[in-house]
């Protein structure tokens, strides 16, 4: 087993003290990571010959070469906090699980970094959302191939990209819909008995509880979302990320751009925007909490419609924001949609 602490201050202070050079000297930043990879005996993509990533199978039972660190417990990682709190409910004080981006960062284009490695490299099991959300994770997981992983949306029936060079791909954010989300936990659920049989019953148990949960916020989103006059069910986001909710409860997305990437939003992407809130005379529009809400102030300022808020889709808020876990984020989304649409 890894020694975290230790493993982490090698990287950073190998950081610290060759970094500056490496740049100076304009050595890739692949052959740096290869370095750091090799200095402490990790695999990294391209550096050496890899065996290929292990796909969780939750039909067969296994017995990974993870670490079981820390308490003797599992330690299952997770690419993004809304997945880390989805997790944390099946596995309650039976598992260790952490996410690997912290909240607010931005997950479509991260990049790992050398503790990020460490971590996976320590870990009994990695969970992903897939639908080319996590853009980094293939590279990820060759560098530590024996690690498991298994990606939470397998049995969702993916919404379509409609748009740009998107189009036709299914778009990543799935677990917005708490339909889909039910599909989540009942693959953690799969997932952490298959690793740690011995605490079954109590993963079974709170994943029932916690889809309870899910289907009990369900109904009170429908509820909030009946309240909005017909003419005003438009969710007006700076990402394309909510095509599962829209289609779950009947409202007409809006987005300025179709998923986050390196662009900022083109004139054109905004100018869409503008047309169709003023055409329809939509009275609010948002942005969410990991990206720059500029380009919808923008929208806001030209079209008269109020900029009434952040939604949080690709993050949870920190601990002491509105949306710390993920049924509060889907209760502080619709609270915020339906508050901003209704006042004007
Ligand atoms: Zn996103």
């Amino acid at each position: 087993m890894i020694d975290y602490l230790k493993y982490e201050r090698i990287m950073r202070d190998f950081e610290v003290s060759n970094l500056g050079y490496l740049k100076q000297n304009n050595v890739s930043k692949r052959l740096y990571t290869c370095v750091l990879g090799l200095l402490v005996g990790t695999w990294l993509n391209g550096c050496t010959s890899q065996p290929t990533p292990t796909k969780l199978d939750t039909n067969t039972t296994i017995n990974p070469t993870g670490a079981s660190g820390r308490s003797g417990k599992k330690v299952i990682l997770t690419t993004f906090t809304v997945l880390a709190d989805m997790a944390q409910n099946v596995a309650g004080d039976k598992a260790i699980v952490e996410s690997i981006t912290k909240p607010g960062s931005e997950i479509h284009g991260y990049e790992p970094t050398p503790s990020d490695l460490a971590r996976g490299q320590g870990a009994d099991l990695i969970l992903d959302n897939g639908l080319n959300l996590e853009r980094w994770a293939d590279r990820f997981y060759n560098s530590f191939p024996r690690v498991p992983h298994l990606t939470l949306s397998d049995g969702v029936k993916p919404v379509e990209i409609s748009e740009n060079s998107y189009q036709g791909k299914p778009n990543p954010h799935a677990w917005m819909s708490p339909q889909n989300a039910v599909i989540y936990v009942e693959n953690i659920r799969k997932a952490l008995v298959n690793i740690d049989a011995p605490n079954a019953v109590t993963y079974n148990k709170n994943a029932a509880t916690y889809s309870d949960q899910i289907k009990a916020i369900d109904i009170k989103l429908k509820t909030a979302i009946a309240t909005i006059p017909p003419e005003k069910r438009y969710m007006v986001s700076c990402e394309g990320a909510f095509s599962y909710i829209t289609r779950d409860y009947g409202l007409k997305e809006v987005y300025i751009w179709p998923v986050n990437a390196e662009q900022l939003a083109t004139p054109k992407q905004v100018e869409k925007v503008i047309n169709t809130v003023k055409e329809n005379k939509i009275p609010a529009v948002f942005c969410e909490s990991t990206v720059s809400d500029k380009a919808q102030q923008q929208v806001a300022k030209e079209t008269g419609a109020k900029f009434a808020g952040v939604f949080y889709v690709d993050s949870l808020s920190p601990a002491d924001g509105p949306a710390s876990t993920y049924l509060k984020l889907l209760e502080y989304n619709v609270n915020t949609l339906t508050n901003g649409l209704k006042s004007n």
